[in-house]
């Protein structure tokens, strides 16, 4: 499987604001926000789409979203609520192919999302 410009973010050969990090995770701001509060979370080992997500992923799967819970309350956003999205593949919107949860908070947002 090839590189993503996410494993560089890893291995810190890039920067990143990065606000979380354990031996599964890792999230950090978005490059581009599109709300007051938007971070990704990613898995350290990559997995290129959620199509790709196996029987073997489902605790770091499951893991990303307590890290996005973990650190939503951290930012003072948990309360009054935000949303998770994870793009898969052109028509989801897919543009790097690592998975990644998308937190976006901070504002009311619409929905739905076009
Ligand atoms: P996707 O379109 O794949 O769902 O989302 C990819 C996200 O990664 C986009 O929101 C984009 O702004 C973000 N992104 C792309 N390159 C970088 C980067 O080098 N650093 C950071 N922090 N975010 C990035």
């Amino acid at each position: 499987m090839s590189e993503t410009i996410f494993d560089k973010i890893i291995d810190r050969s890039i920067p990143a604001d990065i606000l979380y990090e354990d031996e599964l995770a890792l999230a950090f701001s978005d490059i581009n926000p599109q709300a007051p509060v938007h971070f990704l979370v990613i898995p350290k080992r990559r997995i290129a789409t959620v199509n790709d997500i196996g029987m073997d992923d489902r605790e770091v799967v499951g893991h990303l979203y307590w890290v996005a819970a973990h650190i939503a309350e951290q930012r003072g956003i948990a309360d009054e609520g935000f949303r998770t999205v994870m793009n898969c593949n052109e028509f989801g919107g897919q543009t790097v192919y690592h998975i990644h949860l998308h937190v976006l908070g901070g504002k009311p947002l619409g929905w739905p999302p076009y």
